[in-house]
């Protein structure tokens, strides 16, 4: 059968697919050291759990209203408030099945055939291909390493056409944990205001940060950036609740609608029973969300000094997420890359089987010269899996 070219011409989400590569040497008895997907390795704490089971009990398992009942909406507008000084109201604001879905929603309500969207690189894998199904044009802008990653104002400047409609910002970031400074983010207002861009500030990270520095997004900035931005997050990471589906955007009221209409026509309402795990996990004790946090803050620390101790690597400190991003170009000469494979990619694959261990190719992310590891796994699969990623890269080549 001849599929419809919208879903030809993007691929599967990589950093899914090698999870489910990993899983299954793992099935088939590989020793697999997997740092490949980013997803909490904590279970969802447990008062979470007993709000869904008491949900279930109480029958409260019908549709809802599609764009999240009002109890859920409200605790989302209060944390918003509590935290980050933001001031929604429960129109403001969709939930969806996932900070995925809402993603998607917004894109397909918001850009027009043919937009222009900056997509900083290295981005998270998903937004290209996201924003290709909503038939808008990526237009990825490769940032440098020597300032972590992050965009400037002028480079910014030097991308815009007048097809320019939008811009992704992601901090802290997936894949390189980098943070974005009230100074930065101001230098980037500038250019935002004056070119009227509208904002998707993908929040997803915002609770795990490292070294106490403030967290800041666009919309926090003036009343004016808040207009013209959505802020995107989810429980998945923060309450390590990826299987639960439950993500929400806040922004403006009337797009907002549109996202939930479009939702109306495709998926419905997010699970009634996750969505009250959400009240739960938003308005219950954060205690469990700080202990989490200092279990990667420890990991951050410890990956960091391990990685930097393999001759040849490079790799800015994370600030946030839980991913670190190094730089392997020094041994990129070594590497035999079959045609139509990129340098991450060959060592990507060669680290798989080599070393058994699991990483994600910079090239999925924009960015050929590094590999993506996820530290949320625990601290003996991080000794492990480095150890075996510096004798593999000394092997190389031989
Ligand atoms: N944004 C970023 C940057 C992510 O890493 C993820 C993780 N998959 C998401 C959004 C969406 O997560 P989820 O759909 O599980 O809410
Ligand atoms: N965001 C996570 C990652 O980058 C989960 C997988 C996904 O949704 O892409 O690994």
């Amino acid at each position: 059968m001849q599929l419809a070219r919208r879903i030809q011409q993007i691929p599967p989400s990589a950093t899914l697919a090698l999870n489910t590569k990993a899983n299954q040497l793992k099935a088939q008895g590989v020793d697999v050291v997997n740092f490949g997907v980013g997803e909490p390795d904590f279970d969802t704490p447990s008062h979470i759990r007993e709000a869904a089971i008491r949900a279930i009990q109480e029958g409260f398992t019908r549709y809802t209203p599609v764009g999240g009942i009002l109890e859920l909406k409200e605790a989302i507008a209060y944390r918003f408030h509590q935290d980050l000084g933001l001031a929604y109201t429960p129109a403001e604001i969709m939930v969806s099945c996932g900070g995925k879905h809402a993603l998607y929603n917004l894109f397909m309500v918001i850009f027009e055939a043919g937009d222009e969207v900056i997509v900083p690189a290295p981005f998270w894998v998903s937004y290209p291909p996201m924003l290709m199904l909503a038939e808008a044009v990526p237009v990825i802008i490769p940032t440098r390493q020597e300032n972590s990653f992050k965009l400037t104002a002028a480079e910014l400047k030097e991308r815009l056409t007048p097809k320019t409609r939008g811009i992704i910002l992601n901090s802290p970031s997936n894949p390189t944990g980098a943070m974005y400074s009230q100074k930065e983010l101001a230098a980037l207002a500038e250019v935002v205001l004056k070119h009227n861009l509208t904002v998707i500030s993908d929040d997803i990270y915002d609770k795990i940060r490292f070294d106490g520095a403030p967290f800041w997004n666009l919309a926090m900035l003036a009343p004016e950036l808040k207009r013209r931005t959505f802020v995107l997050n989810g429980l998945s990471k923060t309450y390590a609740m990826t299987g639960w589906r439950i993500g929400y955007a806040a922004g403006p009221a009337q797009a907002i609608a549109a996202a939930i209409k479009l939702q109306s026509q495709s998926t419905s309402n997010p699970n009634s029973i996750a969505q009250k795990a959400g009240v739960a996990a938003l308005l219950g004790p954060q205690d469990a969300v700080a202990a989490m946090l200092s279990e990667f803050a420890w990991r951050r620390d410890d990956i960091y000094r391990r990685l930097l101790d393999i001759p040849g690597l490079s790799t800015s400190k994370p600030e946030g997420a839980f991913y670190i991003f190094p730089n392997f170009s020094a041994y990129f000469e070594a590497c035999q890359p079959a045609p139509g494979q990129t340098y991450s990619q060959y060592l990507a694959e060669y680290l798989l089987e080599e070393a058994q261990v699991a990483m994600v190719p910079g090239a999925e992310f924009g960015e050929d010269h590094c590999l993506r590891l996820s530290f949320a796994t625990s601290r003996e699969r991080i000794a492990t899996g480095v150890g075996r990623i510096k004798e593999a890269l000394a092997k190389l080549g031989e």
